[in-house]
């Protein structure tokens, strides 16, 4: 379960944001990951959930936002996303395609009340 780590990262992220701009009362943190990242977002949440516990930073909320998978076909020079992680285009099937974007993971946002 790699979500562990990933909530550690994050919450360090977060407590950095938090002291450079003296922020207060942050009651949720939106974050976007992407697909390919393989990240089970409830797993996600609980993890920020459990690690949160003993800091000023327990009860915020993990709102999380799935970016979906992007690639551009070689042959017909066209953006697509993705459902699953195949690497194939929709249009003319072919596996001659680019990533563009599924990997991402950052915090978006932190809303303070
Ligand atoms: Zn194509």
């Amino acid at each position: 379960m790699h979500e562990l780590s990933i909530a550690e990262s994050l919450l360090a992220i977060v407590q950095e944001e938090i002291a450079r701009h003296c922020l207060e009362n942050v009651i949720s943190v939106k974050i976007k990951v992407g697909k390919l990242t393989a990240i089970q977002p409830e797993a996600l949440s609980f993890c920020f959930e459990i690690i949160t516990e003993d800091t000023s930073l327990k009860g915020v909320a993990l709102d999380i936002e799935v970016l979906a998978i992007k690639g551009y076909c070689e042959e017909c020079k066209e953006n697509f996303e993705l459902e699953e992680p195949v690497m194939i285009c929709p249009k003319c099937r072919n596996w001659n395609v680019r990533i563009k974007g599924g990997r991402e993971l950052y915090v978006d946002a932190i809303e303070v009340e």
